[in-house]
């Protein structure tokens, strides 16, 4: 593509998929392109997809179709992300108005064509972030084969880039807070054989860097003592546990590690050390085989341990994955009730908390104009708190806390 022509990028799916976004878009500018708000305008549309589950599926295909309308003679339509890379042979043939199909670690540029050599987006340079945080993926892939998960399929095993590659990352971003992402983030670095736990070192080397480092998706068996304390001193104490259940059978069935006593005893433990600690997680509801006892744990485990941010996903039939095969399936009615009860019940545990910080003092980042975050709450992931106008965007503030909406925070200067 010819200096000057524009770009308009379309982002689905996890915050995984926003870096790789941002990625596309240094190499783009560098290419010497512009970036476009409208579609119409564009001479390249990139939709960077998720293919995680049916509906991100559907929602990515719409997407590419409603964008094809935009499409003038001399533009371009490339699809990348998780879709391309699982089904990108069935869109090529099934897509005729998409131009080009990208998997991982292609470019998407149209003037390096496709015969060019295979980039790994990961350690792509990325352009400043234009808010105060930044997502930062340390590694892809993942070595793990939980039953429901398509992930290891088709991203492959886990590669860390290298200490280095992420510290000039978090230089070049200029922000207050980053968000660290991977697939299994605290197995980070045993792919390059350089350890156990290299994410230690990892942290406060950026720590030294930046006010808050959060840590998103932390498998729960690797949360030992070590870590527990690393994340205490260089990093926020908000803690993202992929705990999928607690009912042991079920988590065998799964193929994960852990159950009901243990993640009581890790949840415990990490609020001894840190009685400040912060807790989200996600579990999936009527995977083959739940039975209405192992639902009845699952609600006792929610109630009685009170974390402050949980999501509750129905369980996605995936093909080639080991729980595809499984017997037992639940039937949807039942997996709605039973998500609705889960839902329902942790919006009151989170509005509760919520409601219990109204009078105190906290240190808020100002992330855009009137909206900021507490460490308590992941950006575009958790509630926000809304801030005077006043407070200067991209800075720390101290406020108080006058006022709680569901998962919303309202605050005042002191
Ligand atoms: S750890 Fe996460 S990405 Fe890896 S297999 Fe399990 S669910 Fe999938």
């Amino acid at each position: 593509m010819e200096n000057g022509s524009k770009f308009h990028l379309v982002t689905l799916g996890c915050p995984k998929n926003e870096v790789d976004s941002e990625k596309i878009a240094g190499t783009l500018f560098a290419d010497g392109m512009e970036s476009t708000d409208h579609p119409d305008d564009a001479d390249l549309i990139v939709v960077n997809t998720c293919a995680f589950v049916e509906e991100a599926r559907e929602e990515s295909i719409e997407t590419i179709l409603s964008l094809a309308e935009f499409r003038n003679e001399k533009s371009k339509i490339v699809v990348t992300g998780c879709l391309a890379e699982r089904y990108g042979g069935e869109i090529q043939d099934s897509l005729p108005e998409v131009d080009h199909v990208a998997g991982f670690g292609v470019p998407v540029s149209l003037s390096r064509k496709t015969d060019v050599p295979e980039l790994d987006l990961l350690n792509l340079p990325r352009p400043a972030s234009d808010k105060p945080w930044a997502y930062l993926k340390i590694a892809e892939g993942c070595d793990r084969a939980c039953g429901y998960c398509s992930i290891p399929s088709f991203r492959g095993p886990q590669r860390s880039r290298s200490i280095n590659a992420i510290i000039e990352e978090v230089e070049a971003l200029q922000v207050k807070e980053v968000v660290l992402v991977a697939q299994d983030l605290a197995a980070y670095g045993r792919d390059q054989g350089v350890g156990q736990k290299s994410i230690i070192p990892l942290m406060e080397e950026i720590g030294e860097k930046v006010e808050w480092v959060r840590l998103l998706y932390l498998y729960p068996s690797e949360l030992n003592t070590q870590l527990i304390e690393a994340i205490s001193s260089s990093a926020v104490p908000y803690y993202d546990l992929s705990l999928q259940h607690v009912s042991s059978p079920l988590l065998r069935r799964m193929k994960r590690w852990g159950g009901d006593e243990k993640f009581r005893a890790l949840i415990s433990r990490i609020r001894e050390s840190c009685p400040g600690a912060v807790f989200r997680s996600n579990f999936i509801v009527g995977y083959p085989g739940e039975t209405e006892e192992d639902h009845d744990q699952l609600i006792d485990f929610v109630r009685e341990m009170q974390l402050d941010w949980c999501g509750f996903f129905s369980f996605s039939d995936e093909q080639h994955t080991y729980a595809s095969g499984l017997d037992g399936k639940v039937d949807r009615s039942l997996v709605l009730e039973r998500l609705k009860e889960l839902t329902s019940m942790q919006d009151e545990i989170t509005s509760l908390k919520r409601d219990s910080l109204i009078g105190e003092k906290v240190s808020v980042l100002v992330d855009s104009r009137g909206v900021g975050r507490t460490y308590r709450e992941a950006p575009e992931i958790d509630g926000i708190v809304s801030v005077p106008d006043s407070c200067k965007v991209g800075e720390f503030v101290d406020l108080i806390v006058n006022g709680a909406i569901g998962p919303d925070l309202e605050t005042e200067l002191l």
